[in-house]
């Protein structure tokens, strides 16, 4: 069954450019589905319009059946992990970590058995009182991860989350990435243009070119693999 079903989304920015052109797609729970396509395809505005970021000039977002197209962000059960993680500089990693759950009122034993759950599936028992400038770019991947994976969302997203490390992180990122999503009950949705990663990571694929879907469906499917 579909955890997420869009129908029709286009967006057109203020500025009149078409981003995103009348798309539909769909994607099972438990997948680790990939979007992929060239720069300027359509790929940050689609996901962004998921997690409520930017309005949708038409068409709508089924999360589990309820269509959450005019739902505030704070409310949809949809993580997003940026590009450039965004943690707070000011915080260290485990105040990073219980942030949004306090500001959601979670009682101090829910969010001490989530924190110490979420440190040790990330390995970062050790880091929880670093500040972020104090850490690697691999450690902020995993706090980055920690931070969104603490709410339980129905649905990750992760924004090219591995575009900025070298060659070495990123496959151990990769390894990291399929862990966690196998321990799991969350539908990962993750945006990249490198073919070679999509077909590493994904069960289903949706690539995306000029604000249209060319293609979507399993990864087998997509790349005619066996
Ligand atoms: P991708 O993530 O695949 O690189 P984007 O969704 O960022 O693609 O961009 C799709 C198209 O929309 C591009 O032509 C881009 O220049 C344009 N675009 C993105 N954001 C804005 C914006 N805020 N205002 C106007 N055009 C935008
Ligand atoms: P990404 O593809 O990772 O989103 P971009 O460089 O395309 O990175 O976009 C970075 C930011 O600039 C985004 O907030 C996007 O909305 C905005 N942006 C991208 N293209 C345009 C554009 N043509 N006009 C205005 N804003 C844009």
């Amino acid at each position: 069954n579909d955890v997420l079903r869009v129908e029709g989304l286009t967006k057109i920015y203020p500025d009149g450019t078409l981003a995103v052109d009348d798309i539909d797609f769909a994607i099972k729970e438990g997948d680790f589905c990939v979007i992929i396509g060239p720069s300027g395809c359509g790929k940050s505005t689609t996901l962004h319009s998921l997690v409520g970021k930017i309005p949708p000039t038409e068409g709508s977002v089924i999360l589990d059946g309820v269509d959450i197209t005019d739902t505030p962000t704070y409310q949809r059960d949809i993580g997003l992990v940026f590009q450039d993680f965004q943690l707070f500089p000011h915080l260290n990693v485990e105040e990073n970590i219980t942030y949004g759950l306090k500001r959601m009122n979670a009682s101090p034993d829910v969010v001490d058995e989530r924190l110490s759950n979420v440190l040790e599936m990330m390995q970062l028992d050790e880091l929880r009182d670093r500040a972020p400038r104090e850490l690697s770019a691999g450690q902020k991947q995993r706090v980055a991860l920690a931070r969104s994976l603490v709410l339980e969302p129905k649905l990750l997203l992760l924004d090219e989350p591995l575009g900025d490390m070298d060659y070495k992180l990123q496959k151990r990122m990769e390894r990291e990435l399929l862990r966690i999503h196998r321990e799991l009950d969350t539908t990962f949705v993750y945006v990249t243009h490198d073919q070679t990663q999509a077909m590493r990571l994904a069960d289903q694929i949706i690539v995306m070119n000029g604000g249209k879907v060319e293609h979507s469906g399993p990864v087998e499917e997509v790349y005619n693999r066996p």
